[in-house]
């Protein structure tokens, strides 16, 4: 699918050399072109002032368990200055091409970018301007958003992972939003990656009520699960502090969304005995 973008130029990058979307996605490549669990999608693209840009998909499907896969999103870099989820994501999917089995019976849809223009500038917004991650399901004009809430339709997902970044925190914490389950599958995340790197344990974060590092509140227009769908998917996002060492802050979102995969996993197969 291809969709035009809008001409006007807003966003001023603040690198002098673009970020390489290529070498970043280089060992996802190579994954995908040797394994059987990977799957790439380049199919999603569009057009920024006249050059081509994707939405890059990458399915893993892990081993059989048991019922119908598990189909979750994982999504990050929709902020284009907060590379650390991106770069998460890359390590997350080396993991379970190492480890097959800590993906079992899911369906992983990833999309490691997001924001690609906003990306490779080094921007929190895109090339147009705009904060993608509060376009959706109004309308937005921006393509990113578009390809995205076409994928959120037509994926049905049971769950959705945001990473993000927070350069005004010092801990790491996190949004639960949608499916009451969320807030078990959160609270054992945050655990997970604390080993790591410390929680935001305040009681307002980012202007909202925080309990042990969750937030129940939202901004409008955030990427979700489309308006209409019931029942709600669980939504998790994810925000780990700026300034600690990459590798930690690596560590500690793989941390996270590894023990989501498996709290969730426990509660699928509980709940037909429920
Ligand atoms: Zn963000």
């Amino acid at each position: 699918m291809t969709i035009a973008a809008p001409l006007k130029t807003v966003a001023k990058p603040t690198r002098k050399t673009r970020r390489s979307i290529a070498s970043l996605l280089a060992p996802l490549e190579k994954i995908a072109a040797n394994s059987p669990n990977l799957v790439a999608n380049h199919d999603a693209t569009f057009e920024v002032n006249g050059e081509s840009y994707e939405l890059a998909r990458y399915l893993f499907v892990g081993p059989r368990g048991g019922d119908t896969p598990i189909r979750v999103g994982v999504f990050a870099g929709i902020h284009g200055d907060e590379p650390e989820g991106v770069h998460a994501i890359v390590q997350f999917i080396q993991l379970l091409e190492a480890h097959p089995e800590l993906a079992t019976g899911y369906y992983l849809s990833f999309y490691p970018v997001c924001n690609p223009t906003g990306f490779e500038d080094g921007t929190r917004h895109s090339r147009s301007g705009k904060d993608l991650n509060r376009e959706f399901w109004r309308n937005s004009a921006e393509p990113e958003v578009r390809l995205l809430q076409a994928e959120l339709q037509s994926r049905s997902f049971q769950g959705l992972i945001s990473l993000h970044t927070d350069d005004t925190s010092d801990g790491f914490y996190g949004f639960a939003h949608g499916a009451t389950l969320t807030k078990s599958l959160i609270a054992p995340a945050l655990a997970a990656a604390e080993k790591f790197l410390p929680r935001d344990g305040r009681p307002v974060i980012d202007g909202f009520a925080a309990r042990n590092g969750i937030i129940r509140q939202s901004y409008e227009g955030i990427l979700n699960a489309p308006p209409k769908v019931r029942p709600r998917p669980f939504e998790i996002i994810l925000e780990t502090p700026a300034t600690p060492p990459e590798y930690l802050k690596e560590l500690a979102l793989v941390a996270a969304l590894q023990t989501i995969l498996l709290e969730y996993h426990k509660f699928i197969a509980y709940a037909p005995n429920l």
